[in-house]
């Protein structure tokens, strides 16, 4: 049969775009009604307070699923959690290859390891600089500097035209132990005068200027570590593999050796040093080297730069860590900044080391950390040499988006797009866009089931977390007695000591009017003792307390 349409490009943004985390997105190629599919990362988001008890956030993949025949592989941009968190809980149900670097390849294998998961996700080696085909597309990778090794820009390349997704990314021209972005490749690309689409970056969209480089920050650790008295300690996220070399360099020219705390950090840097891109730098000391060296020879590299109760700085902090121990006269350095959301855990962590006389030192400070995304003037750049005729802004929440399309339109880009995830986005041959073409949404990691929320029973927790609980049972015969119970069980209520009345007595209290306000002929109807008790317990601790509790009742009839 004849081809009944014609070839189209579309770009749909599954997570991501909207909200910062859980980034993920595909494109489609081919006639509408055939058309084959790469999908470019496949991250996380961390649940907030908002979600008790969940874990991980990610992109709801129904729609991949929907079209599992056409899916053709996965491609990595680079081993943040925000863009690969996901890919061993979602993507082994495809059974297609996954396209990494060596390090984005190398952290996918550990945190395989570490989680006992057994997959059936290929790797398949992807190196900057060389394109490789899928199906209809052509993908090359492209070195961008970012906060973490081997960050790429992918140019998918297609028989009606071009896209560039630039992954996270800044121009750094000094990024330490990472690539610089190839200015010069995206340069060419954008001379072919393919008609490219860019879809790029946004979350530095509101801030003016250049963001400031690695290599500035590195110098202000080397100087705070040349000048700190006695003890420097250092938290920093793990995978930032450029800011843990720039530490090793500082403690060796100040003559002071790197004791390292955290698993994370352990193992991240243990696979840049298997890859060669810690060539020169002396090895980090196990924690248990602290004790053995003089206080003004150390240099502590720890993890928990978020406040993470478990993680070594906070350890630290609270003075319980089996290895570590600052003292008055140190200087903990933060290295980092606190994502959203976990600010109070953050400052909570800097307070003790105040509290206990040790001097703090954060990037509000002095430059001792750097965002890995453009700002406004990086994002001009980034037009000028990809020349795109349509922007697609993602990664950001609707602020950092509107303000990257009111940019792109300003600097005279054709057509801007202001998407969602669930939008369907035809890039080529022409633009148009469908608002809300897909199903999207989350999914919940809740311990071992991964569920979307309405299934998650998060709602009730939230509830159970707000009203507590109280559980009334008992057992009624025929002709209306009570002939066990009623018993009752309270949960997460307030037990206030020198109140007149505890809240059990309260509610047996309750219990025992309520049943003997019902005629005995009518007490043997489960039903309406049960809706009676439920009531009138709900009733009475709202008088009391102010609030109304979740009230179970179990009336069984003998
Ligand atoms: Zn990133
Ligand atoms: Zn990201």
């Amino acid at each position: 049969m004849a081809k009944a349409f014609p070839d189209e490009l579309v770009f749909v943004p599954l997570g991501g775009v909207g909200e910062i985390g859980m980034n993920m997105g595909a494109y489609g190629f081919g006639p509408r009604n055939a058309r084959k599919w790469i999908v470019v990362d496949c991250g996380v988001t961390f649940a907030g307070p908002s979600q008790p008890g969940i874990e991980l956030i990610m992109a709801d993949p129904t729609f991949l699923e929907d079209n599992a025949d056409d899916v053709l592989a996965l491609i990595l941009t680079h081993s943040h959690e925000d863009h690969y968190g996901a890919v061993l809980d979602l993507w082994p149900a495809f059974d297609r290859p996954v396209y990494a670097t060596d390090f984005t390849a190398a952290m996918l294998t550990a945190k395989r390891a570490a989680d006992n998961i057994v997959d059936n996700v290929a790797i398949r080696r992807m190196v900057v600089g060389q394109p490789f085909t899928v199906g209809p597309f052509t993908v090359e990778a492209i070195n961008v500097a970012h906060s973490i090794p081997e960050s790429c820009a992918l140019a998918i390349t297609t028989s009606i035209g071009r896209v560039i997704h630039t992954g996270d990314w800044k121009l750094d021209p000094n990024p330490t132990g990472n690539a610089p972005t190839d200015e010069k490749r995206l340069a060419e690309l954008g001379a072919e005068g393919v008609p490219t689409a860019l879809i790029c970056d946004s979350t530095n969209a509101l801030k003016d200027g250049t963001s400031p480089s690695e290599e500035a920050v590195a110098a202000n650790l080397a100087e705070l570590i040349a000048s700190a008295p006695h003890r420097v300690a250092i938290t920093t996220f793990a995978s930032n593999v450029g800011r843990l070399i720039a530490v090793a360099r500082a403690a060796e020219q100040a003559g002071r050796q790197v004791v390292m705390s955290g698993r994370a950090m352990h193992r991240i840097s243990t696979i840049a040093r298997e890859l060669g891109m810690m060539e020169g730098i002396a090895p980090f000391l196990d924690q248990d080297a602290f004790k053995t060296l003089p206080r003004n020879k150390i240099v502590v590299l720890c993890t928990g730069s978020q406040g993470e109760a478990r993680a070594a700085v906070a350890r630290i902090a609270r003075g319980e860590h089996p290895a570590i121990d600052l003292n008055a006269g140190d200087r903990m350095i933060f290295s980092s900044w606190a994502i959203p959301g976990n600010e109070r855990e953050v400052i909570d962590l800097q307070n003790m080391f105040i509290d206990r006389g040790i001097e703090i030192v954060t990037q509000n400070d002095r430059l001792v950390h750097t965002t890995g995304h453009p700002r406004r003037e990086e994002l001009k750049r980034m037009y000028d040499l990809v020349k795109p005729q349509t922007l697609v802004p993602v990664h950001g929440e609707a602020a950092h988006l509107e303000a990257h399309a009111a940019l792109g339109r300003q600097h005279g880009i054709e057509n801007v797009v202001h998407a969602r995830n669930g939008d369907m986005v035809r890039l080529f041959p022409d633009v148009s866009h469908f608002p809300g073409e897909v199903r999207t949404g989350e999914l919940y990691l809740d311990g071992n089931i991964l569920c979307t929320p309405d299934e998650s029973g998060v709602k009730e927790r939230r509830r159970l977390s707000f009203g507590g609980h109280i559980v009334v049972s008992l057992c009624v015969n025929g002709s209306g007695q009570v002939v066990s119970g009623p018993d009752v069980s309270i949960e997460g209520l307030p037990q206030v000591e020198d109140d007149d009345e505890s809240v059990d007595a309260l509610v047996r209290g309750v219990v025992n009017g309520t049943l003997k306000s019902i005629p005995p002929k009518r007490r043997s109807d489960p039903e309406l003792v049960d809706s009676a008790l439920q009531r009138a317990v709900r009733g009475e601790v709202n008088a009391w307390w102010g609030k109304k509790p979740n009230v179970t009742v179990f009336v069984h009839r003998i």
